[in-house]
């Protein structure tokens, strides 16, 4: 079968891999679509070192049930899903004390790293069991790829607790940064403001109406209207979607004292920290990676029942064969792209 496979620093190349064939237990799957993910840009962008090359990425995908393995209510023909970075159970002790990574029941990611999973920029790929999910009647492709990259904001929006009467502060206008800013408006924050440097990204959160206010990254006075923009007070919540040092400490300028700051952006390399302004606003930093298998659930619910819309974020589609092209074009801070799916051929 034909696969994507990273090959060097910025470099896919299709090569002619095994089919998967199950073992009786894992489910195989027919890709169809798959979106391709920020994280996977990092493993791109990688692609020469031993953790990344090698690697079939595709870890947010609709496709047919192949070979239903050891799912007996599955059968050969189903549009399914796959919950593909399983942090924990959700349900398990460690779990339950948000300690995901020390979850007995907890299934390596797919599509991550050269040793992980192989992931869905293939033509089949293969899934535990446990980690299957029937795509719901009425769910496009498109909507069941995107449940992965939404149940992140998802339950860091949750765990923060945002609600009524919440000032909250995103920075990064991406998919992430998008998905949370929509999400605290959904668990009704009162103000939901921006800061983007990509005019294109930050715009069309403001025309979706996913916030209320946009600041323009590069304005020298940022922090000043930021803090105006809250009556002089600064945030309640500040959600850090870029993975960069200087919105990570703008962040805690333009927050109140003993506010909450997400920090879900991602950065291979180290970032400055400004120890001092944490210090004076007692700033409560916590860190987010994934989700627990009952949020994706939820969030699957949530869109099947069109009670929450991923549909705003879909940019176009794309094959296998010109991945390196769409990755530079993504890549690209100007880029006008959010979310690009690849397409299979269909039969
Ligand atoms: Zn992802
Ligand atoms: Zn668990």
């Amino acid at each position: 079968m034909k696969a994507a496979v990273v090959a060097g620093a910025k470099n896919i190349e299709v090569q002619d891999i095994k089919k998967p064939v199950s073992d009786g237990k894992n489910v195989i799957i027919k890709t169809q679509t798959v979106g391709i993910c920020g994280g996977d840009i990092h493993v791109w962008e990688l692609g020469d070192t031993p953790t990344y090359k090698g690697t079939i990425m595709g870890h947010e995908h609709a496709g047919v049930v192949v070979d239903p393995g050891a799912r007996t209510d599955l059968k050969a023909g189903d549009r399914v899903t796959t919950i593909p970075v399983s942090v924990g159970c959700g349900v398990c002790p460690a779990c339950l004390e948000h300690r995901f990574d020390e979850c007995p029941n907890r299934i390596s990611g797919m599509g991550l790293s050269a040793a992980g999973l192989p992931g869905s920029y293939a033509e089949y790929f293969e899934a535990d069991p446990s980690l299957v999910r029937k795509i719901p009647d009425g769910m496009t492709n498109e909507e069941a790829a995107m449940i992965e990259p939404c149940a992140t904001p998802y339950s860091v929006v949750q765990d923060l607790g945002i609600k009524r009467g919440d000032k909250v502060l995103v920075f990064g206008g991406g998919i992430i940064g998008s998905f949370s800013a929509q999400w605290s408006k959904y668990f009704g924050a009162d103000y939901v403001a921006m800061v983007e440097v990509n005019e294109f990204r930050g715009k069309k959160n403001l025309d979706d109406g996913n916030i209320d206010e946009l600041f323009d990254g590069k304005d020298p006075e940022l922090l000043k209207k930021l803090l105006k923009a809250t009556g002089g007070k600064g945030f309640d919540y500040v959600l850090e979607c870029t993975g960069h040092g200087e919105p990570l400490n703008m962040a805690m300028m333009a927050s109140r004292m003993y506010a909450r700051i997400a920090i879900i952006g991602v950065s291979v390399k180290p970032v400055p920290f400004n120890n001092i302004v944490a210090l004076f606003k007692r700033a409560r930093l916590q860190a987010y990676l994934g989700y627990t298998n009952a949020q994706f659930d939820e969030v699957m619910n949530l869109i099947a029942a069109k009670k929450f819309d991923v549909s705003r974020h879909y940019s176009g589609d794309c094959s296998l064969e010109n991945l390196n092209t769409v990755f530079e074009e993504l890549h690209s801070p100007t880029s006008h792209k959010v979310k690009m799916m690849i397409q299979f051929p269909r039969d």
